[in-house]
Order: structure tokens, then C-alpha cells, then sequence
């Protein structure tokens, strides 16, 4: 059987948040199977807990936040992103303000909490979502035009491409394929960081965003070049980060997708408008689990690989 994954022991984070500008304290702890991943507010009067799916996203500007009454985490998809490249089903998130803490501005920080907090298998079957027909949500046309879709695969692969008129970005590859069975998360995707573009860094602290932004954590472009003293972690960062953000988004669906993800300028809400379209279609998808691992799709059966 293909087991469902959790931590073996708990671990802790300190950070800030990316547009609160706010300290705040994360405790990844093991959970039960069927559990989820589940952030809980234990900052509040009375703790509560959000179960993440994709109807618990209630913003999309410049993040994804999830929610639940009134309580709220902001910038939820790096960390789950690094669940999903993990392939962690069951997690509870303890946090102690409004916002996930940016870290480094990619998900390498949470790869490494979590690796090193170690992956426990759990007696109970990993479930996927298989998608059984295409599903595409599009926007726009012409230089506005953008799309995401899901499409049949014995796997999970991500195919982004971005189209940024900038002179740095467009001097880097602006496409990449990322498929879980032939590479690796942690050393392929992980490690790309958020970007961002001086001018929009203004105007964004102007409203109250990007307060906690800066050079250690996110790529951050003027007009000609890359700020940052250490430049590009990878060639083509910039397209990594949108498949990593892709990563985050979709697995708020709260099960692992056997699906061909394929996108064009695609962001937050259109990730998760995609997935609401899938939910919408009940015979566009199934939930199968794998008695035999040896049916699994190459790479799910296999613990996370190291770096
Ligand atoms: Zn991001």
C-alpha cells in the first residue's frame, strides 16, 4: 500500500511575515491520518483551526490566503508547496500571527525543517485526485491573455511558461517542465525564491504590503538588473518560483493531484479558480489509492529524496 506521510516530530520556525512585516513563530507537529493539513491560529482567544481546501482560499492578491470565520493565514503556499514536493499528507501548522514567515522567500527553508523533522509513514492509504478529463480556465486576450489547466497523467508534472517585458527576466528561460517522477523538488524547484520589481516594491509598502520584503528574502529587479549581491540561485529562477508557487496553490486542494498541469502567466487566483472548476465537475476526477505501490506512478512510492 502507498502510505500516507507525517512528521515524526515536531519542529519550529521564527520569522517574519513578507507583507505584514510581522515576527511570527511556526510549530509544524505530526497528525493523525485523514487529518490534513491544518494551520491553527494559536494566537487567538481561542484557537482555531483551518483545514486548507480550495474553498478556505479567501484572497489571492499577492498571496494565497486561507480562512475560516474570522481568522486568517496569509502566504500559506510556500510551506505547502514544500508539502507537496514532500508528498507530507498530514500536518498540523501552529502559528502565531496573520502570515506564514517568508524566510528566505522560497521553500528551501521548509524542505529543510521538514526533512530534518524526518517523514513518518502512516497505516492508512495516501489518496490522490486523478484527473479524468482536461479542465482549463482562461482569461484575458491578446498580451492579457492567461490560462492554467489540468490534463490526464499517470504522475504530477508542471509545465509554466511567464512572459515578463523585463530585460533580465526575458535574458532567462521563461518555460519549464517539472515532473515529480524524474526530478527533484529540493534540488530543482525548492530553492527559487520570490521576485519582485523595485518600483512595485514601492508602491506596495505605500499600501501596507511587502513590509517584511527585501534582498534576503526575494530576487529584487530594477529597471536593469538583478539587486541582489549573490545574483540568481538558478538560471531561471523566475519561472521556477511561479511552478513552486503553482505547487502550493494546487495542493490546497488537500489531496495530491495525478494530473498534467499546464499554465501561461497563471498566479494565485487563477490556480485556485482551477481548482474550484475541477471540484465543480465531479466526472472530471477521481480520488484512487494504490493497494500495490508498484501501480503508483514512478517517484510517489519512494520516500522525499535529500538534496
Ligand atoms: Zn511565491
Amino acid at each position: 500500500m502507498l502510505q500516507q506521510r507525517t512528521l515524526k516530530t515536531l519542529t519550529r520556525a521564527v520569522g517574519v511575515g513578507l507583507h505584514s512585516g510581522q515576527r511570527v513563530e511556526l510549530t509544524l507537529r505530526p497528525a493523525q491520518p485523514d487529518t490534513g493539513i491544518v494551520f491553527r491560529r494559536v494566537d487567538l482567544p481561542v484557537p482555531v483551526d483551518i483545514p486548507v481546501s480550495a474553498q478556505a482560499v479567501t484572497d489571492t492578491r499577492m498571496a494565497s490566503t486561507i480562512s475560516r470565520g474570522g481568522a486568517k493565514v496569509h502566504t500559506v503556499e510556500h510551506l505547502m508547496s514544500a508539502c507537496a514536493g514532500l508528498g507530507l499528507d498530514n500536518l498540523y501548522v501552529d502559528i502565531t500571527a496573520e502570515e506564514v514567515p517568508i524566510l528566505d522567500g522560497s521553500s528551501a527553508s521548509f524542505v529543510f525543517l521538514l526533512q530534518s523533522a524526518g517523514i513518518e509513514l502512516q497505516q492508512a492509504p495516501r489518496r490522490f485526485i486523478r484527473v479524468l478529463r482536461p479542465v482549463e480556465v482562461r482569461e484575458g486576450e491578446g498580451e492579457n491573455l492567461k490560462w492554467a489547466r489540468l490534463a490526464p497523467y499517470h504522475g504530477y508534472k508542471l509545465a509554466f511558461e511567464i512572459d515578463f517585458d523585463h530585460r533580465v527576466v526575458d535574458s532567462t528561460g521563461q518555460r519549464f517542465e517539472f515532473d515529480l517522477s524524474t526530478g527533484s523538488y529540493a534540488r530543482d524547484i525548492a530553492r527559487a525564491r520570490t521576485f519582485g520589481f523595485t518600483k512595485d516594491l514601492e508602491m506596495m509598502r505605500a499600501s501596507g504590503l511587502a513590509l517584511g520584503g527585501g534582498l534576503d528574502n526575494a530576487v529584487v529587479m530594477d529597471d536593469y538588473r538583478v539587486l541582489n549581491a549573490d545574483g540568481l540561485r538558478y538560471d531561471d529562477e523566475f519561472v521556477k518560483h511561479k511552478i513552486l508557487d503553482a505547487m502550493g496553490d494546487l495542493y490546497l486542494v488537500g489531496k495530491p493531484l495525478l494530473a498534467a498541469y499546464s499554465a501561461f502567466r497563471s498566479g494565485h487566483a487563477m490556480n485556485n479558480k482551477l481548482l474550484r472548476a475541477l471540484l465543480a465537475q465531479p466526472d472530471a476526477f477521481e480520488v484512487v489509492s494504490f493497494d500495490d505501490e508498484k501501480q503508483a506512478p514512478a517517484g510517489f512510492a519512494r520516500p522525499a529524496r535529500a538534496w
